[in-house]
């Protein structure tokens, strides 16, 4: 059986460890491969390459980096088809929704690739007399990057091209269930003529990450996970002084208004709750029916729920692919057994789907609960699978105040005719991303992607203008050139007049 080793100052690595995690086909349940989980020393030796690597790259003017990214991006797309089949076949979601992640993390390198303007800094004329100031934005030093199973191409992609585009050297530690893309990606990165050390993949667990977290040399972590691990990340990073973006888990809620277009509302609901079987920190898991509305759209949605097609990713009949292991299958099925038990009504049950030639998959199918009350677990707590809870409310107010009381507050959409309500739901809600009749509301690589509450610890979302701020320091700078007279001592606060 094929191992997967790590990605270290330009070369793979075995790693010092005897330690190996399992990869899976998702869609027929047997083991693929064996992953190194690396060791202390590992994440040290990659760090080290690191910081060695950051004196020369920090160096290099920002135009001659984006040379290198532009490369990068020829070569992600020259390999996309091989990049896409990795994805599908670690994770389980299908082709064309593998292909689209792909190309939402591409638009990142797209964006970085723009990074001499982006690093244009500020410059005031005669602040004082004689006297200029000006500011420019300096890049960190070692950055790394602590990612999730759910989008293992888009989401590293989130950090480390905006991070080396602005001068920093990266260490990326992927999920270990499907690291494979993050590798490819590493050695496409050098052929594009990265140099050695610059970019680093380190695969492993809690060892590798609390090794990231107490290791001196680096400066910054971007984590991206489930929300208790986000929270240790966050505080565990800070308390070793790093600067540190943390986004964790969801619950998004998609209000229905009795106005809306409801065919338009339950398609959109549909992709967004059944697509990528769910697993998708943007995926919509509640709707928030309002008024009248209730009876019509469950009874649309359950007619599609129970027409989904379920199947392995690479057939391209498949609108929906089985999950990532068969741990988090049980774990879904679980909470659709604890709904049932909690008194919500479960329209279509999906938990005993059988496909023919991949009985060994981890497969449910669609499932849909209706009269879900906010006391109820599968309400309160990240399913993570492709289960949907139709939550009945009086009026406008009422979900509103539902989602605003939400713990997390990632994203959030609504549909509706009135431009009235699509403004007021805008500005009242408390949720990071937000979409008026468009269900998925995650923003293009130029904005910033990033959650409020329990979604996100820390205070830069990522990429887009907040990633060019998290991976640089501001520093301010003010100069006096001029020929004359020595001015007299000065003991109070300068007044540059
Ligand atoms: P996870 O939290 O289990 O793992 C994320 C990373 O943390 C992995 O690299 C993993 O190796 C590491 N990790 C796991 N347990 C750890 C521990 N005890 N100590 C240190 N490190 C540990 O998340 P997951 O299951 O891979 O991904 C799904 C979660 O990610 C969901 O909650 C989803 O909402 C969230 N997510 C959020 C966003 C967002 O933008 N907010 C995006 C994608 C996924």
């Amino acid at each position: 059986m094929t191992v997967i080793k790590h990605f270290i100052d330009g070369n793979l690595h075995e790693g010092s460890s005897q330690r190996k995690g399992k990869i899976f086909d998702p869609a027929t349940g047997e083991q693929l491969t064996e992953v190194n989980l690396a060791s202390k020393a590992d994440i040290d030796l990659a760090v080290q390459k690191a910081k060695e690597a950051f004196n020369s790259w920090s160096k290099k003017p920002p135009a001659q980096r984006a040379r290198v990214l532009f490369k990068f991006k020829e070569l992600i797309e020259r390999n996309s088809d091989e990049l896409t089949k990795i994805i599908v076949s670690e994770h389980g979601k299908v082709y064309e929704d593998a292909k689209g992640s792909l190309t939402r993390g591409l638009e990142v390198v797209e964006f970085a690739c723009g990074i001499p303007h982006l690093l244009k800094g500020e410059f005031t004329e005669n602040v004082g007399t004689n006297v200029d100031s000006w500011s420019v934005r300096q890049p960190l030093g070692v950055c790394a990057g602590i990612t999730p199973f759910n989008f293992p191409a888009m989401v590293p992609m989130w950090m480390f091209p905006m991070a080396i585009a602005c001068g920093n050297t990266f260490v990326l530690k992927p999920s270990e269930k499907d690291p494979s893309c993050s590798i490819k990606l590493a050695q496409l990165f050098k052929e594009a003529g990265l140099p050695d050390g610059v970019f680093n993949v380190v695969n492993g667990d809690k060892e590798a990450v609390d090794s990231l977290l107490t290791n001196k040399d680096v400066a910054a972590i971007s984590f991206v996970g489930s929300t208790p691990i986000a929270k240790y990340i966050y505080e565990n990073a800070a308390k070793n002084e790093k600067r540190v973006q943390a986004l964790g888990g969801a619950k998004n809620h998609c209000v229905v208004m009795p106005d809306c277009d409801l065919d338009q509302a339950v398609n959109g609901l549909m992709g967004a709750a059944y697509g990528s079987a769910g697993e998708r920190c943007m995926a919509q898991s509640v709707a928030v029916a309002v008024g009248k509305v209730g009876n019509e759209l469950v009874k649309k949605l359950a007619k599609k729920v129970e027409a989904l097609k379920v199947g392995p990713g690479m057939d391209t009949n498949s609108e929906m692919g089985p999950l990532v292991t068969k741990e988090h299958l049980e774990k879904v099925k679980g909470y659709v057994d604890l709904g049932v038990k909690e008194g919500a009504n479960l329209v279509v049950d999906g938990r005993n789907i059988k496909l023919q030639g991949y009985e060994k998959g981890f497969y449910i199918g669609g499932c849909l609960f209706d009269n879900v009350e906010k006391s109820m677990r599968i309400y309160k707590e990240e399913i993570f699978g492709p289960v949907l809870s139709v939550v009945r409310v009086e009026d406008f107010e009422a979900a509103i105040e539902l989602i605003n009381e939400h713990e997390f507050g990632n994203g959030t959409s609504i549909y509706t005719r009135d431009g009235d309500v699509g403004r007021t739901f805008a500005n009242r809600i408390k949720v990071g991303m937000v979409g008026i009749n468009i269900p998925i509301p995650v923003p293009v690589a130029y904005h910033s992607f990033g959650g409020w509450k329990r979604s996100l610890f820390g205070d830069q979302h990522m990429h887009g203008p907040e990633g060019v701020r998290f991976y640089t320091k501001l520093k301010t700078i003010t100069s006096k050139w001029s020929s004359g007279l020595a001015s007299d001592p000065n003991f109070i606060m300068p007044n540059l007049n």
